[in-house]
């Protein structure tokens, strides 16, 4: 239908962010706010709602909507189950809600599936076969795409790498899982192990600028050259590492994507990596595979909504089924 418009949702706890697609997967007529939680499940739909109006002009142009939404979701029906950090979130029947404002296909995606179509169709992963990507920030988000498809699995839920537990005696995860790759190497894994070092009795440079330093923080001053910050760092970098050789063994991927606020530490974190994956891992699959940077920051679950519209479209589906 010529001047038809995809809208795509990056939905987070912290801001809404809305854009168009037409012709081009570029992306147009952005919109961005702070998320309403205060207002609820139905608030926070009803803004999405408004957002898409608002970008869209004319509703009747809208062929489809794609949102990525924080938490495990079921996609085949886009009820979110409970979304961490988003407060009231708990079996939320997002799309059935917002195709009834909106009166259009909706399909929802968990946001790091989002992220990971988006880098595999459009970034880091664009022409590999088989891609793993995680996210890591305040939690350690996946995906996984083999042989060009979405890895899904019955509930939706396949994919969660920041969930394998590498550790058995480790910390336990807020998942109820012990020693998980989240709870050992994500951004709150890494201010939490570098305040119990303090507390045990280690010294930093950093405990002067701050009371309550935050993974960022340790990052950079790792970054600086900070001793305790270092180790704490590689630690977790170790981890991750550790979480990427057992993905290797599974699915040996071409390439595996990292994402989120942790890769501005660069070689800090990619070098421990590959360290990890060169003594680990069984060295044909090792020797194939290549370990990136997002390459899309900020865009890769828009994008990615953008890449699965365009699977759907393709597909001639009708919204019941989604990835
Ligand atoms: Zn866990």
């Amino acid at each position: 239908m010529p001047g038809s418009r995809i809208a795509v949702v990056d939905l987070g706890g912290t801001w809404v962010r809305v854009a168009l697609a037409g012709r081009t997967d570029r992306l147009i007529e952005r919109r961005q706010e702070r998320t309403r939680l205060e207002e609820g499940p139905d608030g926070v739909i009803g803004q999405m709602a408004r957002m898409i109006t608002d970008a869209v002009g004319d509703l009747t142009v809208l062929t489809r909507v794609v949102v990525g939404s924080p938490g495990p979701l079921d996609p085949h029906t886009g009820t979110v189950y409970d979304a961490p950090n988003m407060t009231g979130w708990r079996e939320v029947h997002l799309r059935a809600d917002l195709d009834r404002l909106l009166r259009v296909p909706v399909t929802v995606m968990n946001d790091a599936k989002a992220a990971a179509l988006g880098e595999y169709t459009y970034g880091a992963g664009r022409g590999s076969n088989t891609m793993v990507y995680l996210t890591v920030s305040t939690g350690i988000g996946g995906g996984v795409v083999v042989d060009g498809n979405l890895l899904l699995g019955v509930g939706g839920m396949a994919g969660e790498i920041g969930h394998m537990s590498i550790d058995r005696r480790g910390p336990t995860c807020k998942c109820g899982n012990i020693g998980c790759v989240e709870v050992l190497a994500s951004g709150t894994a890494i201010a939490r192990r570098f305040r119990e070092r303090l507390a045990a009795g280690e010294t930093s440079s950093v405990t002067a600028k701050t009371d309550r330093p935050t993974g960022a923080d340790v990052s950079r001053a790792a970054e600086a050259g900070d001793p305790l910050a270092s180790a704490v760092f590689q630690e977790a970098a170790e981890c991750l590492g550790l979480g990427i050789v057992n993905c290797i063994h599974i699915f040996n991927p071409e390439v595996v994507v990292i994402g989120g606020g942790v890769i501005q530490a660069g070689p800090l974190l990619f070098d421990p990596i590959d360290r990890v994956v060169k003594e680990r891992a069984m060295s044909m699959p090792a020797s194939r595979v290549r370990v990136l940077p997002a390459a899309l920051k900020d865009d890769a679950g828009l994008l990615g909504c953008v890449a699965e519209a365009r699977r759907l479209a393709r597909a001639g589906a009708d919204g019941s089924s989604a990835a």
